[in-house]
């Protein structure tokens, strides 16, 4: 017998337990299929973000963070605090806590919303019909549905001759459960994933070098953001190589041996332990019947149009498994757009203002154009900055490198790009979202009242000195 559903959600991340409980507030009878299972070994919503990345990373930010500040920060504030000691069981188990109470949290809002819930894996077959194998007893489930999402986001890409061997040779996953800290860290890729997770060792005491085969730091990044943010790192003890290719790894003797490529020819440098940061994949093996239609481009992602519809009508696609940028924030926005589609409601996503951040000290934040993008479109604009130095409260909490950039089209004085690195960044950038998507000026921000003294002053500041009259700083 074939259950059957308005909506079949595959895939229980940010992507697809979001799109799953817009489908059911909607009053659309809706299930999710996810084979993600928790450290507990039971089902575990929430995809990557939740279980092995966003949630997960931003907790041990925060715990390597305090061990920092404990270490080098409190004693400027007159608190001494002899002899900090890290427990690293106690750090990981309060990030396994933070988890389960998400995945939890996710699992009750689909009781509440009556979704169905099933623990295993889901392939589409032809005709919006959909196999279920269930995690434990490899049973087989037929389903159907009016329409369907696939949901089924990413994986961490491999390099060739570097195997993950998940003691020595880690991922994320690896690198969010490490037992003890490793005294020498390699991180292949100094992207986002490998500055966050290479930021908590290091300031639990690894020495930490990330090998990055581009010559530039942070290409996608506004320079002059890229150029700050490379000297901090740097200062705070990141061996960062850029130019560096790796070519293989292998564990040798209880380390793992690395063969790069620089400048200089070829050498071989040891670690500990080596984290493998160089980018993700859409995950879409086993997804897919040959008979289900469904289109991958040639970067192996879900072929969506602007709506999320793949080739198949009826079937839609959101999240890391499709084009755009591998974020969260986005993936949940497609699968809301997509449920509201489905309900016959008008929906769209506005990709331009999607905002990007980097969780490291300083956090890094951006929305919209760079200067260079700007460039070469060749489009006039003008600039403003502002340094967190120059405002009270980052003084006052210590916190004060970095600065907020704006970029504000020369005729208009529409925002363009807004581009921060400092203290709080990741709050800050929602201002100048919410600027940018109502297609706002720099003149709209230097009006507005801001809080005094608050970092989002250096908002306030920025956007006065792109028409050259900043208070707090020479124009
Ligand atoms: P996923 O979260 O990958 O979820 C897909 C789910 O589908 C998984 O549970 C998977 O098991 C399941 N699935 C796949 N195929 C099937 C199938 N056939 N049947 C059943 N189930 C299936 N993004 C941010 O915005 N902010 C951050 O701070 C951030 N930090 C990150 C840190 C790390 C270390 C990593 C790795 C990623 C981070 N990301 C961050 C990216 C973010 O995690 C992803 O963009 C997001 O999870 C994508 O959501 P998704 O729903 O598309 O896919
Ligand atoms: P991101 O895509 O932001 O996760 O970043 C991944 C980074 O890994 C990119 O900057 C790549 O240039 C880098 N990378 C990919 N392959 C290699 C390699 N073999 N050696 C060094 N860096 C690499």
């Amino acid at each position: 017998m074939t259950e059957k559903y308005d909506v079949i959600v595959i895939g229980g991340g940010p992507g697809g337990y979001v799109a799953a409980i817009r489908a059911a507030q909607l009053g659309l009878s809706t299930a999710c299929i996810d084979m993600n299972t928790g450290k507990d070994g039971k089902a575990a919503l929430g995809g990557t973000c939740l279980n092995v990345g966003c949630i997960p990373s931003k907790a041990l930010l925060d715990s390597s963070k305090h061990f920092h500040h404990v270490q080098h920060d409190y004693a400027a504030h007159g608190i001494n605090v002899a002899d900090a000691s890290i427990d690293i069981s106690t750090m990981i188990a309060r990030k396994d806590g933070v988890v389960s109470k998400l995945t939890g949290g996710v699992a009750q809002l689909f009781k509440a919303n009556k979704i169905k819930q099933f623990h295993g894996r889901g392939r589409l077959l032809a005709n919006r019909q959909v196999e279920f194998t269930a995690h434990a007893s490899d049973e087989k489930i037929s389903l159907e549905a009016k329409n369907i999402i696939l949901a089924a986001g990413s994986v961490p890409i491999s390099i060739p001759n570097v195997e993950y061997d998940k003691k020595y040779i880690i991922d994320n996953e690896g690198a969010l459960d490490l037992t003890e800290v490793p005294p020498r860290l390699g991180v292949i890729g100094a992207g986002v994933i490998g500055l966050e997770l290479g930021s908590v060792w290091q300031r639990l005491g690894s020495e930490v070098t990330l090998l990055e085969a581009l010559p530039t730091f942070l290409p996608t990044a506004d320079q002059d953001v890229s150029k700050q943010a490379e000297r901090l790192f740097k200062k705070q003890g990141l061996d960062i190589r850029l130019g560096t290719l790796v070519k293989s790894a292998s564990v040798v003797d209880d380390e793992v041996r690395v063969t790069l490529e620089d400048k200089n020819g070829e050498s071989q440098i040891n670690f500990d332990r080596l984290l493998v940061a160089v980018g993700r994949k859409p995950y879409t093996q086993g997804l897919l019947a040959d008979d289900s239609g469904v289109e991958l481009n040639e970067r192996g992602q879900i072929n969506v149009n602007d709506q999320s519809q793949t080739s198949v009508p009826g079937v839609w696609a959101v999240g890391d498994c499709v084009r755009g940028p591998m974020l969260a924030h986005k993936a949940s926005e497609e699968g809301i757009a997509v449920a509201e589609l489905i309900a016959g409601k008008a929906a769209h996503i506005h990709f331009d203002t999607v905002p990007w951040v980097i969780y490291t000290d300083p956090e890094i934040a951006w929305v919209g154009k760079t200067e260079q993008q700007l460039k070469e479109e060749g489009v006039s604009y003008r600039s403003g900055s502002f340094p967190f130095a120059a405002t009270g409260r980052g003084l006052a909490m210590g916190d004060a490198a970095g600065m907020v950039k704006m970029l504000a089209d020369e005729d208009t004085d529409e925002i363009l790009g807004v581009h921060i690195i400092g203290p709080s960044a990741s709050e800050l950038i929602a201002e100048c979202v919410v600027t940018m998507e109502f297609h706002g000026a720099s003149e709209d921000l230097a009006r507005i009242v801001h809080a005094h003294p608050t970092l989002s002053e250096a908002v306030h500041e920025a956007a006065l000195h792109v028409d050259g009259r900043a208070i707090h700083r020479g124009n």
